[in-house]
């Protein structure tokens, strides 16, 4: 089975924050968080349809100057999600800049800003490259409470955290995974081709093996005959992201709801317990909590990050910490 997307972090944990989750097919890559992108080179960041930033505290969102900077002669919109408020940050970044070169014969370049409370959307606005990135306020959209990005293929959860401010936590989730069976379709003697997107589809949206799946020239077989000797389907796969965040009963019950299951869980591993004090002070997380919450939630793989400066020789202790909790 192959994944569909795979997910990196894109610093060092002791630098900010954000996960780089890339497309195996199909040049497209989404972005939790925005802080330093430096080590994402243009043509990657160029493949980034959608960011998705937590909150607004600059180790995760200085990083939106690079974005735009590279996305702004591209036509394909770059949609940017975050909590209440944001779209007024992304403004007041906006409007930190000289537009006066942007005129309608300027790329048609889009950014679309979504804010998001926890159950629904709250504002969605525009800008627009050839409006010179003026602000253009737009109808919500509905979609499943909880819901940030439903597609064919995936959808995206979202949870608002208590970090003193609201933080958005997030959790990937592939629908079903259909892959090829290549042995089985060499003994059907069926050629590769695009009809096994459509077949791929076919069974994601659960329509009935009776119906009938058109391969090439006149030839055309049961869908239930593919499912039974040329696709194989698994469970999708699941990443979760969550950062900054206090330690109290309501984050707990919303971050292990949100990441239960997940193949991978990259969660803040801020300090280390024997700091715990400093942590609830600062609203972060340990590392012993952060495992913690990965065992509730029962995740296949704990991936800690976003550690504090103050550890920087103590990396080891932090990661030890956590991983002793998580299999505790
Ligand atoms: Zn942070």
């Amino acid at each position: 089975m192959t994944w569909l997307v795979q997910p990196s972090l894109v610093n060092e944990p002791f630098s900010d924050p954000g996960l780089f989750i890339d497309f195996r097919f199909g040049r497209r890559a989404l972005l939790f968080d925005l802080g330093d992108l430096t080590p994402l080179p243009p043509r990657q960041l160029l493949r980034v349809s959608h960011a998705l930033v937590s909150h607004t505290h600059m180790d995760h969102f200085a990083g939106f100057d690079r974005l735009l900077r590279i996305c702004l002669h591209r036509t394909t919109p770059l949609h940017l999600i975050g909590p209440a408020e944001f779209a007024d940050r992304v403004e007041h970044k906006l409007r930190a800049y000289s537009l006066n070169l942007l005129d309608e014969q300027s790329f048609d370049f889009m950014i679309r800003v979504t804010e998001f409370d926890g159950d629904g959307f709250i504002r969605i606005c525009e800008f627009r490259a050839r409006e010179a990135l003026r602000r253009r306020d737009m109808p919500l959209i509905r979609l499943i409470p909880g819901t940030l990005l439903d597609e064919e293929d995936f959808r995206i959860v979202g949870v608002v955290l208590d970090h003193g401010i609201p933080c958005l936590a997030f959790a990937f989730e592939e629908k079903l995974r259909v892959n090829v069976w290549s042995e089985g379709l060499k003994r059907l003697k069926l050629p590769v081709g695009p009809w096994l997107n459509e077949a791929k589809r076919a069974v994601r949206r659960g329509e009935p093996d009776d119906g009938h799946i058109a391969i090439s020239g006149e030839l055309s077989l049961p869908l239930g005959l593919l499912k039974q000797h040329a696709l194989r389907t698994a469970r999708g796969q699941k990443i979760a992201y969550v950062v900054d965040a206090s330690y109290h009963q309501q984050n707990i019950d919303r971050i292990v709801a949100l990441a239960r299951g997940a193949d991978q869980l990259f969660i803040e591993t801020a300090f280390l317990d024997v700091d715990a004090q400093i942590a609830a002070e600062k609203r972060h997380l340990t590392a012993r909590q952060a495992g913690d919450l990965a065992k509730r939630a029962g995740v296949v793989r704990l991936v800690p990050f976003h550690f504090s400066a103050r550890y920087r020789d103590q990396e080891d202790k932090l990661r030890s910490e956590a991983e002793e909790a998580f299999r505790a």
